[in-house]
């Protein structure tokens, strides 16, 4: 299964790169590696809105806030 192209620099794990490992990897087994790939929250919201996400949109469509 291929990967998202924008696992590498995508600002939501950029900006939650503190988050437990087990939902950092579940999210990305499940949407930027994974079956629900197309379905991605950051990707739908750039391709109906035409502008980038807010960092804080989960792959889920949740909005994260930040953690201290
Ligand atoms: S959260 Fe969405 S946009 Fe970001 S890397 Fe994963 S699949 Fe791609």
């Amino acid at each position: 299964m291929s990967e998202c192209s924008k696992l590498q620099s995508c600002p939501f794990f950029v900006k939650f790169s503190n988050l437990e490992e087990f939902r950092l990897k579940g999210f990305k087994n499940m949407y930027c590696a994974g079956p629900l790939m197309e379905q991605c929250a950051r990707i739908k919201h750039k391709e109906v809105e035409g502008i980038k996400p807010p960092d804080e949109l989960a792959p889920t469509g949740i909005l994260f806030t930040v953690q201290a």
